[in-house]
C-alpha cells in the first residue's frame, strides 16, 4: 500500500529568518495531523543545518535539491551525498527539468546522480516529464522512457524499492497550467506499467509524485487519481497556508 507523501521543492529562494518563519507556521499546522501521509521539503544546501535544526522531532522530513554523482575529489562547487548525509537528509531531487535544461544534466548524469543518492541511503526523487514542444509532437511516452532507461541501465530495476519518481510536465512547472488529473494519470499509469514490465511488486510499491503548479486549489482532484501518489511543489511550498492545504489535501 501507498502512502501518499508532499515534497516541497524551494528551488532557490528563502533565507534565514523567512525560513525559520515558514517552517514554524508549517510544522504548527500539519505536525499533529494524524495521517499515514509523509510531508518533506527540499532546500538550498546552506539552510541544511539549520532547517535539519528546526524539523527534528517533528513529522516533517527533509532534503536537498541536487548532489554530485561523484563521491568526492576535485570538484568545485559540488556537494556530495555523504555531506547532504551529515545534514540527515532523507531526500534528494535528482534531475529537475531545470538542472537537465540550464545545467546540462543529460539522462546519463542524472543516473550517475541518482546511484549516487541510493550509495548513501539517500532516498532520490527522480524527475521526469516532457517539454510542450515533445507533448504537442506526441513524444511524450518516448521522452519518459529515455529518462528511465538511463536510470533502469545503471542502476537495475530494483533500485525503484527505494526512490520516487515524480512526473513534471516541463510545461507545468512555474506557468500556472497544471496537467489537468487525467493527463497526469494518463502519464503516470505508463511510468508504472513500465516499471512493472520487469518488477510488478516494485511498481505497486512505487511512489510517483505529480509535479507542475499544484496549488490548495488544484491538489485534492489530483491527489484523488489512483496512480497519483503525491506531488512535488514548487511555487506553493513557500507559502504555509498553501502548503498546508496541499498536505492536508493528501491526507485523506
Ligand atoms: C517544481 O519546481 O518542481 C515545481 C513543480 O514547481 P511549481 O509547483 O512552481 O510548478
Amino acid at each position: 500500500m501507498r502512502n501518499k507523501l508532499v515534497v516541497g521543492n524551494w528551488k532557490m529562494h528563502g533565507n534565514m529568518a523567512e525560513n525559520k518563519q515558514l517552517l514554524d507556521s508549517i510544522v504548527a499546522a500539519i505536525n499533529d495531523l494524524h495521517t499515514k501521509a509523509q510531508f518533506a521539503v527540499c532546500v538550498p544546501y546552506p539552510y541544511l543545518s539549520s532547517v535539519q535544526t528546526t524539523l527534528r522531532g517533528t513529522s516533517i522530513h527533509w532534503g536537498a535539491q541536487n548532489l554530485s554523482q561523484f563521491d568526492k575529489g576535485a570538484y568545485t562547487g559540488e556537494v556530495s551525498s555523504g555531506m547532504l548525509n551529515d545534514f540527515a537528509c532523507d531526500y534528494v531531487i535528482v534531475g529537475h527539468s531545470e538542472r537537465r535544461a540550464l545545467y546540462g544534466e543529460t539522462n546519463e548524469i542524472v543516473a550517475e546522480k541518482y546511484m549516487a543518492a541510493q550509495r548513501a541511503g539517500i532516498t532520490p526523487i527522480l524527475c521526469v516529464g516532457e517539454t510542450l514542444e515533445q507533448r504537442e509532437s506526441g513524444v511524450t511516452e518516448k521522452i519518459i522512457d529515455e529518462q528511465l532507461n538511463a536510470v533502469i541501465k545503471l542502476a537495475g530495476i530494483e533500485s525503484f524499492t527505494k526512490a520516487v519518481i515524480a512526473y513534471e510536465p516541463v510545461w507545468a512547472i512555474g506557468t500556472g497550467k497544471t496537467a489537468s488529473p487525467q493527463q497526469a494519470q494518463d502519464v503516470h499509469v505508463f511510468i508504472r506499467k513500465k516499471i512493472a514490465s520487469q518488477g510488478s511488486d516494485i511498481a505497486k510499491d512505487l511512489s510517483i509524485l505529480y509535479g507542475g503548479s499544484v496549488k490548495a486549489n488544484n491538489a485534492k482532484e489530483l491527489f484523488t487519481m489512483p496512480d497519483i501518489d503525491g506531488g512535488l511543489i514548487g511555487g506553493a511550498s513557500l507559502v504555509a497556508d498553501d502548503f498546508v492545504a496541499i498536505c492536508r489535501a493528501a491526507s485523506h
